[in-house]
């Protein structure tokens, strides 16, 4: 049974369970205030008539004492009018003789009957419940030098009893009135709070249908659920963009490898066909294909390190380590395959500074940065290699004097498979990764690069880079 209870209450929407658990509360909070209210009341309403009932005894008593010498029956019919203004509605007074016969009764608007007579030793307080009516008794025995009697005041609680009743009426009705206004706007501000939750889930389940565009509208700005719903926009925002990206990325490479592979095919359907016998097409069809394969391949290793720098974007902290070595050295080897090429080197300003990078990635970033000074170079075969310190970077440029990239074209040079001028570059082996590739690794170190250019002038590309430790 309980359990079922629990399990019910567990399913309930959250509105009804802060509804419920509110009303719960209050009805608590009310019915024991109110109860012990009630009864506290009660209790100091019977016993302000106690005290009453006692000093109007107390009164007849000095008065009949004062008179005491001849208490008989003449003198009892004369008390008659002295008590007749002593009591109030609803009370009777009788004094009762030794054996508990009344001598003298009287009442206002009292029922004789309710109480009998009863002559008492000690004197009793207390009150009987006959029927309908609510009765308080008080007797006391009653002794001078000619009687010894008992005096005894009854009253009828009915105005008390009458109050009580309203008061409790009162206060029934107040609790229920207010358990039912706090059921009321306990349901309108569960609701009220559970809105931006409704919204949420509503485009939960609709992005769940339709797809990532799907955002929660109307956020009202202020408390926490509302900025949930306006993270759960710029989660969807994030989302949606890079699942853009992902989209745009696989059609860029799909397209991409298909124009060599459909070179490739064309090749090995002219050998199939002709090559066979014919030496000349047996010799340019395998080198044109080779150098397609070659081609391919240079595109699959590139997407390759562009996909693991793209993925790895934590940075696995590296060591700092000295800046410049790792400059000349690359350098070095790359004068020695380009023999043609002048290099001027200028790296003392920060032959003292440690950098948090991974050489590998260092000279990935500045081979791909030479490697295009020197494909894009045509006649002024000069190319100038810089260090500067900054406050808290350093900055390498690496400028060439070759055939420059248009100004219209510069935004896009970091985008993947971009080429400038596809025309222009046909003559030149590429595939348009390079610069996104040194620019996601420069990134994740934290860094900037950017290119300044001008046509067939040439191209300054600048690297800046955090700067670790600075040895002296
Ligand atoms: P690619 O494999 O084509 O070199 P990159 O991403 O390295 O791809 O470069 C993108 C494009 O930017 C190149 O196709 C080229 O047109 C242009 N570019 C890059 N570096 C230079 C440079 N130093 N001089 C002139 N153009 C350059």
């Amino acid at each position: 049974m309980m359990g079922r209870f629990t399990c019910f209450i567990r399913q309930l929407p959250i509105k009804w369970k802060l509804m419920l658990g509110a009303t719960t509360l209050i009805f608590l909070l009310f019915a024991t205030y109110n109860f012990s209210q009630y009864l506290v009341l009660k209790q100091w309403m019977m016993n302000q008539e106690k005290d009453k009932i006692q000093v109007s005894m107390s009164q007849l008593q000095d008065y009949l004492n004062e008179k005491s010498n001849t208490l008989d029956a003449v003198l009892i019919a004369e008390v008659r009018p002295y008590i007749e203004k002593l009591i109030g509605k609803n009370q009777l007074v009788r004094i009762i003789g030794q054996n508990g016969e009344p001598l003298l009764t009287v009442s206002n608007h009292f029922d004789e009957n309710w109480v009998a007579p009863r002559a008492v030793s000690e004197p009793e307080l207390y009150d009987i419940t006959p029927q309908e009516d609510h009765i308080l008794i008080y007797r006391s025995p009653f002794k001078t030098e000619k009687f010894v009697g008992t005096l005894e005041f009854a009253s009828n609680l009915e105005t008390f009893d009458h109050f009580s009743q309203t008061l409790f009426w009162v206060m029934l009705i107040g609790g229920v009135l207010a358990v039912f206004i706090s059921a009321i706007s306990g349901l309108a501000i569960a609701r009220q709070l559970m809105r931006p939750i409704r919204a949420l889930a509503a485009t939960i389940r609709s992005v769940k249908e339709k797809g990532l565009t799907e955002r929660v509208n109307n956020i009202e700005n202020g408390d926490e659920l509302s900025s949930l719903a306006q993270l759960f926009n710029e989660l969807m925002n994030q989302l949606e963009v890079s699942f853009r990206q992902q989209k745009q990325f696989v059609e860029d490479a799909s397209h991409e490898l298909r124009t060599p592979i459909t070179i490739l095919e064309g090749h090995l359907s002219l050998l199939n066909r002709w090559g066979k016998s014919d030496p000349e097409v047996l010799n340019e069809s395998l080198q044109a294909s080779l150098q397609e394969t070659r081609r391919l391949k240079g595109i699959v290793e590139e997407l390759l390190t562009l996909t693991r720098v793209e993925t790895h974007l934590v940075t696995e902290i590296s060591e700092p380590i000295p800046i410049e070595p790792v400059i000349l050295e690359t350098l070095k080897r790359f004068e020695a395959l380009n023999p043609d090429f002048e290099f001027q080197v200028n790296t003392v300003k920060i032959s003292n500074v440690l950098i948090a990078i991974s050489a590998l990635h260092m000279e990935q970033i500045l081979l791909i940065v030479l490697d295009n000074a020197v494909k894009y170079t045509l006649q002024d075969k000069r190319i100038s290699i810089e260090g500067l310190r900054l406050t808290n970077e350093v900055q390498i440029t690496i400028e060439d004097h070759g055939i420059g990239i248009p100004q219209v074209e510069l935004p896009y040079v970091f985008d993947r498979f971009y080429r400038v001028d596809k025309a222009r570059n046909r003559e030149i082996a590429g595939t348009g990764l390079g610069l996104s590739i040194a620019k996601q690794f420069v990134h994740k170190y934290q860094g900037e690069i950017t290119i300044r250019s001008k046509e067939n002038e040439g191209t300054k590309v600048i690297i800046n880079l955090p700067i670790n430790q600075i040895i002296n």
